[in-house]
């Protein structure tokens, strides 16, 4: 074969986190890089509700930043159906709050001003291998851009992995979520706030995260109610005297991983190839290590596509040798968790209630693999199976 005429080395579609570190790294490896965004501006609208862990962000080798920062945290307040809530607390800050819009437009510049080129407004429908061994996309407009490879970094509902070959995430894990900025909260010190149950938001939780002394982004998200009565609900409960200032919607993804994440020409990133925490559809710093990956090997492959199908493999093992593990029991967890009745689910919390030790030293936000595990022994804990299972029968039935 000989050499191949492209417009780009590599084309990332999607200036979320994964998409913006996928093209800074491709660019900081030398290849000419396009980003293609549907929205006119980069991170707008946001639905995200910007809780990471501080070591998460090292993990992706980002400083909390004046432009994107919010609030740092100490904790979270775990509220059962019924009953006081877990306190989780550390000495000192474990998570920091961030503006997802802001955070995702520093990336986006940050990798411009690398030599990325971005190219907003844009939107990639179609995916396409051109006989030269080089691929393309088609955009909205007719338009075709052509690059050695192409990384699909377009978030939850991706078209693009199916027509290269591979699954997509099981679209109907995305549950459907809304979030209110309120103002006007009494102070939430520095706490997050996880509600459960039936009532606040089914199979899944409800959230009120600090953004300032007196305001605080509260959401939730479920498959199983009407999220916007149950947030209203949720509201006037707990917050009767704020005032909405905006209100965000958007869907939580919960699939977990698809099976294999490249094919020739193609890599998927993010929340398109499912790279999201199960148990709480987090997929900011998942998404921006495996997004930094898949530029990297995006831009070797780009040197030399002929013979570079080894670092599309070498991009599936390495997202997988640092998440997998953590992943599939996140998936369990979730599993046996989106089923339970209000009952259980008390049930449960007591138990986690004499476990608040081990979860302060053992937890961790990005990877809850071995808290799961060691709770997953608890000997209280493998006595309320036989209720779990009786809970997802009836909930099957329902
Ligand atoms: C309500 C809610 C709350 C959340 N809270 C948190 C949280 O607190 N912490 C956390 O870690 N995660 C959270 N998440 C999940 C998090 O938002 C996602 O995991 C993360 O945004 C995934 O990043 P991404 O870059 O893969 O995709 P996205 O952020 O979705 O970015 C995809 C980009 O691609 C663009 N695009 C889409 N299609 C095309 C196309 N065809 N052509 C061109 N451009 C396209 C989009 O406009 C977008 O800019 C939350 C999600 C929701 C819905």
């Amino acid at each position: 074969m000989g050499a191949i005429s492209v417009d780009y080395d590599v084309i990332v579609v999607g200036a979320g986190v994964a998409g913006s570190e996928a093209a800074l790294e491709a660019s900081k490896a030398g290849s000419k890089v396009l980003i293609l965004e549907e929205h006119q501006q980069v991170g707008v609208p946001s639905h995200c509700s910007g809780v990471v862990s501080l070591s998460g962000m090292k993990l992706i080798g980002l400083e909390p930043n004046q432009s994107f920062s919010q609030k740092l945290i100490i904790g979270a307040r775990f509220h059962p159906p019924k009953g006081e809530p877990i306190e989780i607390r550390k000495p000192d800050p474990v998570a920091l709050i961030l503006n997802r819009m802001r955070l995702d437009q520093f990336l986006a510049k940050r990798a411009v001003s690398q030599g990325v080129e971005l190219r907003t407004s844009t939107r990639a429908s179609k995916f396409v291998r051109h006989e030269n061994g080089s691929a393309g996309v088609v955009t909205q407009d007719g338009g075709k851009v052509t690059a050695k490879v192409i990384v699909d970094a377009s978030g939850a509902g991706s078209r693009l992995p199916g027509q290269a070959g591979l699954d997509t995430p099981d679209w109907s894990e995305l549950l459907p979520g809304l979030q209110y900025e309120l103002v006007e909260t009494p102070s939430q010190d520095d706490f997050v706030d996880l509600f459960f149950g039936s009532k606040r938001a089914p199979g899944f939780f409800a959230w009120s995260i600090p953004t300032g002394d007196h305001s605080s982004r509260v959401g939730l998200a479920s498959g199983k109610g009407n999220v916007k009565k149950l947030l209203d609900n949720l509201v006037a409960e707990n917050w009767p005297k704020a005032v909405v200032e905006a209100t965000k919607s958007g869907s939580v993804l919960v699939s977990g991983p698809i099976g294999k994440c490249w094919s020739h020409n193609f890599l998927v990133t993010g929340d398109a190839a499912g790279h999201v925490k199960q148990t709480t559809g987090g997929g900011i710093i998942i998404g921006g290590y495996c997004g930094q990956l898949a530029g990297k090997a995006a831009s070797q492959f780009s040197t030399a596509p002929e013979t570079g199908v080894k670092f599309l493999r070498e991009y599936e093992m390495k997202w997988r040798e640092t998440f997998s593990s953590d992943l599939r029991r996140m998936g369990l967890a979730r599993k046996l968790f989106s089923g339970l009745s209000d009952e259980t689910l008390n049930r449960l919390f007591d138990v986690l209630r004499d476990h608040v030790g081990d979860i302060q030293d053992m937890g961790d936000i990005d990877f809850q693999g071995k808290i799961i595990s060691r709770m997953l022994r608890e000997r209280r804990l493998v006595k309320l199976l036989p209720r779990v299972a009786a809970d997802h029968l009836k909930a099957v039935f329902a």
